[in-house]
């Protein structure tokens, strides 16, 4: 199976056009494309992602996004937990849960993204939010879910992972939960293999996801 390569446009780019140009650049390399809300509807794409949802389907939550919303506009997948939610927006791994019930209730696929601070124990915080994030859901729920790990202090930074710590971290997870497991965190092209030689499934990409000829490097090193 090829592995799923996610793009996290984050809040970029800054137009309906530029988004337009990026979008067309990319959506040949058929990864999951997250762009934000306001642009989702412009593109009609069967591997269309959200960036977070609300964990309500309708309702006085002003300036939310529902995953029923979302369903409507045909996308597929939808990342929750992103720890720049969790630090930008004070997310909790409570509010991490319904989002993901919520989710998996509109048939949307969740990509849960976990993973350590600078001076954490990886181990302790992935048992943690794993622990908090998935508590309730159904077995045959659970299975659909797909985890992304991603060290908070290798997002955006540059610094990305070890090969040999983000092999630790994914067989950590993978003893927890079965499920698919992503990596994230400063990808580019030249690393991106290197995930999936030690059993990743996939990449979650931000910055470089901007960046088109960049990007379907990492698309193309990673699924060869
Ligand atoms: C992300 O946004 O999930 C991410 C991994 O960002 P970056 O690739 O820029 O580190």
């Amino acid at each position: 199976m090829k592995p799923l390569i996610v793009a996290n446009w984050k809040m970029n780019p800054s137009s309906l056009a530029e988004a337009r140009k990026l979008f067309n650049e990319i959506r040949k390399t058929n990864a999951v494309i997250c762009p934000p809300f306001v642009y989702i509807s412009a593109f009609k794409y069967i591997q269309l992602g959200a960036q977070d949802c609300c964990w309500k389907e309708e309702g006085a939550y002003t300036g939310a996004i529902s995953p029923q919303m979302l369903k409507g506009l045909g996308v597929k997948y939808v990342i929750i937990g992103h720890s720049e939610r969790r630090i930008h927006f004070k997310e909790t791994d409570g509010m991490i849960n319904k989002k993901l019930k919520a989710a998996l209730n509109s048939v949307l696929i969740p990509i849960l993204c976990i993973g350590e601070k600078k001076d954490e124990n990886p181990e302790t915080v992935i048992s943690r939010q794993l622990k908090e994030d998935l508590d309730g859901i159904a077995e045959k729920d659970l299975k659909k879910i797909i985890v992304a790990y991603e060290p908070v202090w290798a997002i955006g930074t540059g610094d990305f992972c070890e090969k040999d710590e983000a092999k630790k971290a994914r067989n950590f997870i993978r003893k927890k939960i079965g499920n698919k497991v992503l990596y994230g965190g400063s990808v580019n092209s030249k690393i991106a293999k290197d995930y999936i030689d030690v059993g990743y499934d996939g990449l979650l990409v931000g910055g470089a996801s901007l960046n088109a000829e960049e990007f379907i490097k990492i698309v193309k090193n990673a699924q060869t």
